[in-house]
Parts: structure tokens; sequence; C-alpha cells
């Protein structure tokens, strides 16, 4: 079991995929987590408070923050960057707990490649695109535009769901909820490789 090191939770998914509602849905059930908040420069949403849902920062500092190397990762998505600081991910993981990031496709190649051996990653989808955009567009946040870029995009990210240890089809929010739950407890007991080494090491006892 994992009891040194922290673990890191990857969801990804498109915008509208239900990646907060399903989050809040299981937060409660999985022990002592870490919600990484990004940083980014797209404006706010009616509703979302900075440092809360994210940092709100303009294009200058965020490219002042990529020069002075804070981020775990970074991307371009939607026309806008975002990013994930490094400093209270290192903290988390101390810490023992489990970070979750919500972040797109490039975010968790980053992160796989980085914290591989102690990252579990989840493609959330919704189960059909036509039921993607009807989710947006209920949502009433985007314009059509941005509605359609998100869709455009999705159409994309979906193409890289094999890079995922887990697909969850957001259909039914409770059958939903059941598996992220299940998933985030496994999280937890991924062992790291030096803590198999050190496993190894000590397990042969006797000549
Ligand atoms: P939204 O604008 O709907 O909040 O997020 C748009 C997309 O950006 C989502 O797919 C979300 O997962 C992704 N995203 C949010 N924060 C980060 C981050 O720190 N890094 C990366 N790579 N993607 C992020």
């Amino acid at each position: 079991m994992n009891i040194n090191t922290g673990a890191v939770l990857v969801l990804s998914g498109p915008s509208g995929a239900g990646k907060s509602t399903l989050l809040n849905e299981v937060i409660n059930d999985i022990g002592e987590c870490y919600f990484s908040i990004s940083t980014t420069t797209r404006s706010i949403r009616e509703g979302e408070s900075d440092g809360v849902h994210y940092h709100f920062v303009s294009e200058k500092e965020f490219k002042q923050d990529i020069e002075e190397d804070m981020f775990l990762e970074y991307a371009h998505v939607h026309g806008n960057y975002y990013g994930t600081s490094i400093k209270p991910v290192k903290n988390a993981l101390k810490a023992g707990k489990l970070v979750i990031f919500d972040i797109d496709v490039q975010g968790n190649a980053v992160v796989t490649n980085r914290l591989g051996d102690i990252t579990t990653s989840v493609f959330i989808s919704p189960p059909t695109l036509s039921e993607l955009k009807h989710r947006l567009e209920a949502r009433k946040t985007d314009s059509k535009e941005v509605i359609e870029r998100r869709v455009q995009m999705a159409k994309k990210e979906i193409q890289r769901i094999c890079e995922y240890d887990f697909l969850i089809v957001n259909d039914s929010l409770e059958i939903a909820a059941n598996v992220l739950r299940d998933i985030a407890k496994a999280a937890r007991l991924k062992i790291p490789g030096n803590e198999i080494n050190e496993f190894t090491y000590n397990w042969e006892d006797i000549d």
C-alpha cells in the first residue's frame, strides 16, 4: 500500500462532461484530497470565484510564471492558457494526499510523463456528441461560437481516450459516481517505483 507518498488522480474530458458535478458527488467519500486549482487567462464565468474555481490572471502574468518555471504543466486550450502550479501540488503530495487535477489531454500527457508511477488517469465523457452539445447549450455560460469551438475540441480529445487508465461515460450520475469513487480509492493504493524497490530489497530477510 502506498503510505509514504501521495498519489495523483487526473480527470479529463470535454467541458460539459460533468467532471465538477461528479467530483462534488464523491469528494467526501474518498479520504484526504487536494484539488489543484489551476491558473488561467480565460475570463471569469458567472458563478465562478477567483481562487476557488481558478486563479484568474492576465496573459502577461501567466507568461511570467512560465518563465519562472512555476508550472508542473501548462497548455493552450480553447484560445486561453491553463496551468498547474507546482508548489501546492508538491506540498500536498508530501502530506500524503490524493491530488486531483481537472486538466486537458495535453496536461495529462505531461503529468503522466512526470509523475507516472503515482498517477491514475480518468477520461470522463458524455454518452454522445449531441448530448455534449445539448449540455453546453443548457449551461448558458458560453456564446454560440465558444460552444462550437468546444464541440470541435471535444471531437479531437475523444481520439485520445486510449491514453487514459479509465473511461467513465457520464450518463447516469449515480453509476458514474460509484465508478469514480472506486477508482479514486484504488488510485491512493498505487505503489510508486521506489517503494516497490524498497519492499523487494527488504523482503528477502533470510539467506
Ligand atoms: P474550462 O474553460 O471549461 O474551465 O476548461 C477548459 C479545459 O481546460 C478543460 O478541458 C479543463 O480540463 C482544462 N484545464 C483546466 N485547467 C487546466 C490546467 O491547469 N492544465 C491543462 N492542461 N488543462 C486545464
